[in-house]
């Protein structure tokens, strides 16, 4: 990643729910991100039937969802979000913040599409996944959730997100550091 993108990402995050009306440390749901992007999401299993149409066997099917939990397509001018909604709701906020990423990031398709390899794509995922991370818990959330002294899986319910992923962005996005500074002091 480049230097300086951590405090772009977390500039970005604020922003975007300033825009859509959201505390800087309020919940987002990745959903109501992609919707004002004006991005449409579709998940997995309405993609089944046309896929049985197709001669896609099930466990063609499923063997596709254990590889594929979200990713960008072109739809007319624009993207639209496939998304595999047979993970649990967590994992999908996840996926759709990684995915909503991409288009904030204005990451080209080529680049990033499953099996793109080389240092380009690579660092663009990296980007996405700092950035997904960060729309669901910036710093100001994940100080939030630390100065009322409330459990990481209190969090994750509050924010829609996995425990771990609280866990992650409380200490990546440098709020542990911070509250413990100011407790010293
Ligand atoms: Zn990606």
């Amino acid at each position: 990643m480049q230097r300086g993108f951590k405090s772009y990402a977390e500039d970005l995050a604020v922003q975007v729910r300033k825009e859509m009306g959201i505390p800087a440390y309020g919940r987002l749901c990745a959903f109501g991100l992609a919707n004002f992007l004006g991005v449409p999401t579709l998940g997995f299993s309405k993609l089944v039937q046309a896929a049985k149409n197709f001669g896609v066997t099930a466990k063609q099917v499923q063997a596709l969802e254990k590889e594929v939990h979200g990713l960008c397509i072109p739809l007319g001018t624009g993207r639209a979000i496939l998304y595999n909604d047979n993970n649990p709701s967590a994992r999908q906020q996840s996926d759709v913040a990684h995915e909503a990423s991409h288009i904030l990031l204005r990451h080209p398709l080529a680049d990033i599409v499953s099996g793109a390899v080389g240092m380009r794509s690579k660092e663009l995922e990296d980007e996405a996944a700092h950035l997904g991370g960060t729309l669901l818990l910036p710093l100001p959330a994940a100080l939030h959730v630390l100065q009322r002294r409330m459990s990481m899986d209190a969090a994750a319910m509050e924010y829609g997100i996995s425990t771990e992923m609280v866990t992650y962005r409380c200490n990546v996005s440098g709020a542990r550091q911070i509250q413990s500074r100011q407790r010293r002091a």
